[in-house]
């Protein structure tokens, strides 16, 4: 887990103030790579291209789904 480590790093240096939980998911379209998303404030942040642009993605919309 040393990326998710990594990045949770990279997050704190921000404003974020409570991290509630982080999770690995693996990409549909390139099994070789995996993102990390983290959940912050109830809502999910992932380190893909396509959340930093349209502040979602399907990795987020997924790990939302899974929330109970
Ligand atoms: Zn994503």
């Amino acid at each position: 887990m040393k990326h998710a480590k990594e990045y949770l790093d990279k997050v704190r240096g921000e404003e974020v103030i409570e991290i509630e939980e982080t999770i690995i998911v693996q990409s549909s379209s390139d099994p070789f790579k995996k993102y990390t998303l983290t959940k912050v404030d109830g809502n999910w942040l992932c380190e893909c291209v396509g959340f930093q642009i349209r502040g979602k993605c399907s990795h987020s919309r997924e790990a939302s789904k899974n929330d109970k």
